[in-house]
């Protein structure tokens, strides 16, 4: 079972519902921080050790001696990574999607592997959930292939947890993609409602069911309850606008540590997202 908790746009609670929602419950869990240019699951949820690995991936190099010229490799670079002047071939590694193909046509054999490095992944446990996030290298253009190297610890029968990058872009859908379930974070503003509208239809095109939480709830205007309740999307979950909600965020605390009934406002709502997604399994 694999949850993302997404938002159309960043700064709507998306982590207060990750975080907490991992932590109400008792069960072994993974929670992947996917917003690898702004992780910050880590501010809340503190292993005591983590293990940090550094991350790279394929670029060419090459072999000027081996290398004839012929161009049948910048030709089929779809991404212009690579151009031949002369007889000689210009690399622009971080245009390179890594697909290696340039590897493969090369009838001289002249393109060796280099690598460029992508970030780093940090891995802990913290009771009941290991939590692992990435960390984009400072001017690396490209996060999916992070996102996908943060995802790979997850195993078949992992009860999962994704904190996704807010936004319908690509490292958005590449981190919902694998969900059974999809969470979206909006609150009730024409700004949230606007984001939120875009992040509906992405999912409807994944086609994973999802619901809404609404986060300060008692803010701004009803369009997104009328929305919810044009389009049947489920309202899951409301965190109203209080100072001591936002007291326990600003001090890295969590909301089900502090209150009881949070924390079985949050297990129900994995009980609920849980029973949405068993639903949609035997539909299928
Ligand atoms: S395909 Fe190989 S030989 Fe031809 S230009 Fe590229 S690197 Fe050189
Ligand atoms: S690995 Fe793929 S994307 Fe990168 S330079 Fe070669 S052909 Fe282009």
């Amino acid at each position: 079972m694999i949850i993302s908790v997404a938002s159309g746009k960043g700064g709507t609670g998306k982590t207060t519902v990750s975080v907490n929602l991992a932590a109400s419950l008792e069960t072994p869990l993974k929670l992947l921080d996917c917003d690898v240019e702004e992780p910050n699951v880590h501010l809340f949820i503190q292993p005591d050790e983590m293990v940090s690995r550094t991350e790279s991936t394929f670029v060419p190099v090459i072999d000027e001696q081996r290398c004839n010229g012929c161009r049948k490799c910048a030709d089929l670079c779809e991404f212009n990574a690579l151009a031949v002047i002369g007889e000689k071939v210009l690399v622009f590694p971080e245009l390179c999607h890594s697909c290696e193909g340039c590897r493969e046509i090369c009838p001289e054999q002249a393109v060796q592997a280099g690598s460029r490095e992508l970030g780093t992944i940090e891995t802990g446990s913290w009771q009941h959930v290991i939590m692992s996030y990435g960390r984009l290298r400072v001017g690396e253009a490209m996060s999916p292939p992070l996102i996908a190297r943060v995802q790979s610890i997850i195993d078949p029968d992992d009860l999962v947890i994704i904190d996704a990058p807010p936004g319908t872009s690509c490292p958005a859908i590449n981190a919902m993609k694998v969900s059974d379930f999809v969470l979206l974070v909006t609150e009730p503003t024409p700004f949230g409602l606007h984001d939120l509208v875009l992040t509906v239809e992405a999912v409807r095109q994944l086609e994973i069911p999802c619901g809404l939480v609404i986060n300060r709830a008692d803010i701004g205007n009803e369009e997104v309850y009328r929305y919810a309740r044009r389009e049947s999307l489920p309202i899951l979950m409301e965190i109203p606008f209080e100072r001591s909600i936002a007291e326990i965020y600003s001090r890295g605390g969590l909301l089900v540590e502090h209150s009881e009934e949070w924390r079985i406002r949050f297990s129900g709502l994995f009980d609920t997202i849980n029973d949405r997604a068993a639903l949609q399994e035997v539909g299928r």
